[in-house]
């Protein structure tokens, strides 16, 4: 047989559908089509699921196209089930059986009802448990009291896949006997519906069009767990990424997957092919690591001026993160990862602009004008079917596509309503009070560029072109680590010498405000092997590190100390006031930027530096913080050599700063609501002298 082209796995609830917004227990169908990934298409209850299974179906047989569809519950029960509820060994008897006693809506089904009476046919309380109803069912006990039902309480698959639940568990979170029981009817009809193109593994040869195949996601977990992190719903992850791996995983593996001789129970596909299978969701399209020497400064430089130091950073970090493809309501705040064009104009057709009437200029005189109205209107969404002869006008309403005979519209303010007929002044432009097809987006035009960080409006532009996602970069994951003896967690009581750890609640809610995903990796002694320990955590699970303390040339400073021995490491002396050395190096092929341990240096360095270098290496590109020249409320004289930045916020239109320039004065930080930068020659202000003020919003957007 040909190989797959087209892989949907089907994440099944036996669950009410409580709607209308997409629900963690809801069903989830996740395609991947001749290896592009469709996102995860939210299915509100199962005949919706069940008509979505059909439309694919005929979608893919039309189009010639092998379809395996997997599904999350098992196909077979225990040995013994069978020959026990219908006489004979055949699984598809039992699914015979289901589809004959399974009523199902969406505000419910029988399934516990069906299950006591299932067990009414065995000996002793019968196989299964678990009545998640109010009412007490007869036959079906709440709790496990079962003894003596004569079969095995696992298959020999689930044996095998440590987690996977029991077929006789009817309801509680991950079981699946309700799943089974809702869903085998649905499989049955697809069966018969499908007659002669259908064949279900590992019951049958895989020699037709389509394949039906017991999936369990709980096999790429590990997979799924890490796209949670990035936010999402994990059902929808999970069809995703299966759907992903199985069409990746090369095609002699899927072969060896598939022969398996289980006849009366069935199998869960790919069950031993687990760490393949987690390896082929990963995509494999990563940018290549940072060089080495990304942070290297010219030789001989002492001081480096803070503009030479922004450039080098802009010169050598790239992306680091791959992409993916996100549905709208998911990509507010994302990096857009390939430029957007727009598959539909906007408007897509002329329309008029307010509500009146429309007609033919042409066909106006000069002079004032009378015009007899057509039967009927055009309003938004329900379009005037005929023509509007010359001569004549149609009552039009915003939104409306002007229908055909009109290319202008008259404001009904402007007009007096007769019998039959509408009266108004001439001198109006042809085209007046319409919006022409496009005029806004043309077909084919660019919308969007890569980099963009996607913002509400930007979901409004997309939607209204007809996309319903968009190509973006995984999210910049950001570790955040503090260091030092001194620090205790807030909460925890301090000794004499110990301060609260100030800078990781910082710099977490920095990272999560620039749109990254921050990882509290907690605080670190002054201690060498727990630094490495943790830098080695961080280098694993994230795409960039954030220290703060230890960064300069001390005894205490194993920050600096480490990335050297790691010879990926440079000390930059920064003309910056605050701020001391900086530590930037490369710890195990990540960019580690070690912040100052003062808090108020540590939030301008990480403002001035790590933030244009992160969004680098998040996809979306150099920018300048957005700054004002306005007048200073202040007076200050400063020396040169080194660029400075004063804890600031705008009153009355100048630019107060806080009353100490103390590094550590972190109350000046919460204060402030901007920066003022002072350049990095002398200076000598006065009140009412113009001076740079950022606000903090600037380094936050785009
Ligand atoms: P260091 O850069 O490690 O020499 O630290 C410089 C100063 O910043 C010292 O006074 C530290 O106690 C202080 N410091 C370091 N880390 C933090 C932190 N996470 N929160 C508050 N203060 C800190
Ligand atoms: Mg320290």
């Amino acid at each position: 047989m040909t190989p797959f082209d087209t892989f949907a796995m089907l994440d099944w609830s036996g669950a009410k559908d409580t709607g209308p917004r997409p629900c963690r227990d809801a069903i989830w169908l996740g395609v991947t089509r001749h290896g592009t990934e469709e996102p995860s298409l939210y299915l509100r209850n199962r005949a919706e699921a069940e008509a979505a299974l059909v439309a694919l179906i005929k979608a893919e047989l039309a189009a010639g196209r092998r379809l395996l569809i997997g599904v999350d519950f098992p196909f077979g029960f225990p040995a013994r089930f069978a020959q026990g509820l219908t006489g004979c060994d055949n699984p598809f008897a039992v699914w015979d059986w289901l589809e004959t006693v399974i009523e199902d809506a969406p505000d419910g089904n029988n399934r516990f009802d069906v299950a006591a009476e299932i067990n009414g046919r065995f000996p002793g309380v019968g196989p299964f448990w678990f009545n998640g109803l109010k009412r007490e069912i007869e036959g079906l006990p709440r709790k496990d009291t079962r003894a003596g039902h004569g079969m095995d309480e696992r298959r020999a698959a689930e044996a095998r896949a440590p987690g996977a639940f029991t077929c006789w568990q009817m309801g509680g979170a991950g079981a699946v006997g309700g799943q089974m029981l809702t869903g085998l009817p649905v499989l049955n009809r697809l069966r018969r519906r499908f007659y002669g193109q259908v064949s279900v593994w590992p019951f049958e040869v895989l020699d037709k069009p389509v394949a039906l195949v017991e999936i369990w996601p709980g096999l790429i977990n590990a997979a799924v767990k890490r796209a949670e992190a990035q936010g999402g719903i994990r059902d929808a992850h999970q069809v995703r990424l299966l759907a992903r791996a199985l069409a990746r995983v090369p095609q002699d593996r899927l072969s060896e997957m598939l022969a398996v001789d289980a006849p009366e129970e069935g199998w869960i596909l790919g069950l031993g092919y687990e760490a393949e299978l987690i390896a082929a969701c990963d995509d494999p399209l990563k940018p290549p690591p940072l060089r080495n020497d990304c942070f290297a400064l010219p030789a001989g430089v002492d001081w480096t001026p803070v503009d030479d130091a922004l450039a080098l950073l802009r010169d050598r970090l790239r992306p680091v993160v791959g992409q993916t493809r996100a549905p709208l309501a998911q990509a507010l705040g994302r990096v857009l990862a390939a430029p957007i064009t727009a598959p539909r104009a906007n408007p897509p057709e002329a329309n008029t602009a307010v509500d009146g009437y429309g007609f033919a200029h042409a066909s106006l005189t000069t002079g004032d004008q009378i015009l007899s109205l057509v039967e009927g209107r055009a309003a938004a969404g329900v379009p005037y079917p005929g023509t509007v002869p010359s001569g004549h006008a149609v009552r039009v309403l915003t939104g409306a596509a002007l229908p055909a005979g009109v290319d202008t519209v008259i404001l009904q303010e402007d007009v007096t309503l007769g019998e039959g007929r509408i009266a108004f002044r001439a001198g109006l432009k042809p085209g007046a009070n319409t919006r022409r097809a496009g005029e806004d987006v043309a077909a084919g035009a660019p919308v969007l560029t890569p980099g963009r960080v996607i913002t509400s409006a930007d979901l409004a532009l997309c939607a209204a072109v007809g996309l319903s996602d968009l190509p973006i970069h995984d999210q910049l994951r950001v570790a955040v680590i503090s260091t030092g003896d001194e620090l205790v967690e807030p909460g925890s009581p301090a000794r004499e010498g110990q301060i609260y750890d100030a800078n990781r609640p910082m710099l977490l809610g920095l990272m999560q405000q620039m749109g990254y995903a921050p990882l509290d990796l907690g605080r670190i002694a002054d201690d060498r092997a727990a630094l490495r320990a943790v830098l080695d955590r961080a280098a694993q699970n994230a795409d960039a590190i954030l220290t703060s303390g230890g960064a300069s040339a001390g005894d205490e400073d194993h920050v600096s100390a480490l990335l050297n021995e790691a010879g990926a490491m440079a000390q930059w002396r920064i003309a910056l006031k605050p701020g001391r050395p900086l530590a930037l190096g490369l710890w195990r092929g990540v960019p580690v930027f070690g912040l100052p341990g003062n808090p108020v240096a540590a939030l301008v360095c990480a403002l001035i530096f790590a933030r244009p270098a992160l969004r680098l290496l998040s996809g979306a590109g150099w920018s300048v913080p957005q700054g004002f020249d306005v007048p200073a409320a202040f007076a200050k004289s400063k020396k040169p050599g080194r660029r400075e930045y004063l804890r600031a916020r705008i009153r009355d239109g100048r630019a107060e700063v806080f009353a100490s320039e103390g590094s550590g004065r972190i109350s000046g930080l919460s204060w402030a609501e901007g920066l003022v930068e002072l350049p990095d020659g002398a200076a000598t202000l006065q009140p009412g002298d113009p001076v740079r003020y950022i606000p903090y919003a600037s380094f936050l957007s785009a």
